[in-house]
């Protein structure tokens, strides 16, 4: 890897892990009596005498809070490489509608995945009422590849939430360039520190910062990072007139956040690895799925475009009634939906009705308590929701 220099801050340098990454992204220059991270700017417009003229000028353009997030979300997406952009939203629904609907015209088609997260359908409906044509296939084995002729845009979600499926970004990419369509990723599952879309030949890579990437439940955030120069004109612009804007307290603790990625990404990662080891010998589970399990079907395909795995496992437990018993149970652990905080939740994800998943099934997004103690509470709670 290059030397990846902060357009503004100081260099890494060369070969810098990920923590040391995590905790300087996007960081200004030290300045005498400033902090190390700004606070905030609270501004709906910028003094601007004269000519109109940049960076700051009105609150839903610019804001120098967003600045320094949307450098660092660079640096992680795509480390030491020039030319990428990152925008931040006021959501992942409003960083994935920016790319959806700032890159297709009427007439367009556009290839969805058919099991990616539960307000894609509603983006589908949107779509088809602007006179967009919409082709879903699934994640798994690489399906959407069938589908791609004639396609503008080809979107990507893996792992798929809440089904854990994985498909082989390279080869899509390259089948749906191949077709002259672009290519977005949704890398919110992944984060930046478990896969690198960009790097694996996607032109956009997306996401909900809501979850993993600021990881403490009290935050909603987007982010589209793209290298091609006119397309992210184009979301940019979409930024403006839909102004789906994060607020910058939002985008500080944003940042902040970021600061703890890595050590975040790993304790939670591993201790899901652990959990589906200890779930994969209970009778009670089927369909147990984490991309990190070597034996776990997208595994293969995962080992090849992830460096981590992620913090979500899904199984199913045999009825509606033993998996609310069992979330009953629970006591380290919320029931809530969302995923990728410091503190473990779950939840029946049968119960919102948009997701094709068994009564029994369970999205469960681990934590950062201590690994014995979420394993042996998960334990306890799956014998006391046998009857
Ligand atoms: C949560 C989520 C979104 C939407 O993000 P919000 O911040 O809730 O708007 C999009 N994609 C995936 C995969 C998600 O999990």
């Amino acid at each position: 890897m290059n030397d990846a220099t902060t357009s503004a801050g100081r260099a890494f340098p060369e070969g810098a892990g990920d923590g040391t990454r995590a905790v300087r992204a996007g960081l200004p220059e030290p300045v005498k009596h400033e902090p190390t991270l700004p606070g905030p700017v609270f501004a709906a417009h910028f003094h601007l005498p004269g000519d109109p003229t940049g960076p700051y000028t009105y609150g839903r353009d610019e804001n120098p809070t967003w600045t320094l997030l949307e450098r660092a979300i660079g640096e992680l997406e795509a480390p030491g490489q020039d030319g990428v952009e990152a925008l931040v939203f006021a959501s992942g629904m409003a960083a994935v509608s920016a790319v959806c609907f700032s890159q297709l015209r009427a007439g367009d088609a556009v290839v969805l995945p058919d099991d990616g997260y539960q307000a894609l359908p509603l983006v589908r409906t949107q779509l088809e009422a602007y006179g967009i044509e919409v082709r879903t296939a699934p994640t798994g084995g690489d399906a959407q590849l069938e589908v791609l002729d004639g396609a503008k845009l080809l979107w990507i979600e893996t792992p798929s939430n809440p089904g854990l499926d994985v498909c082989d970004v390279r080869r899509l990419a390259n089948a749906a360039h191949a077709r002259g369509a672009r290519v977005a990723v949704d890398n919110t599952l992944a984060t930046p520190l478990g896969q690198r879309p960009l790097e694996l030949g996607a032109d956009f890579s997306v996401a909900s910062g809501t979850k993993q990437l600021t990881g403490h439940g009290d935050v909603l955030l987007g982010y589209v990072t793209g290298r091609d120069t006119e397309a992210m004109a184009a979301v940019r612009r979409w930024r403006k007139i839909a102004g789906a804007i994060p607020g910058p307290m939002e985008a500080w603790l944003a940042h902040r956040s970021i600061a703890t990625l890595q050590l975040r990404v790993d304790r939670q990662n591993a201790t899901a690895l652990a959990l589906a080891r200890a779930l994969r010998e209970r009778p009670e589970v089927t369909g147990l799925r984490y991309p990190g399990l070597p034996d776990d079907p997208a595994h293969r395909t995962a080992a090849r475009q992830m460096r981590r795995y992620g913090c979500v496992v899904s199984f199913t437990l045999p009825t509606r009634a033993r998996a609310d018993r069992f979330l009953d149970a629970l006591r380290l652990v919320d029931d809530a939906t969302s995923f990728g905080g410091v503190r473990s939740t779950a939840e029946r994800r049968g119960r919102w009705g948009g997701d094709a998943v068994p009564e029994g099934f369970i999205r469960f997004s681990v934590g950062a308590e201590d690994p014995e103690d979420l394993v042996a509470d998960v334990l306890r709670a799956l014998t006391a929701s046998a009857s």
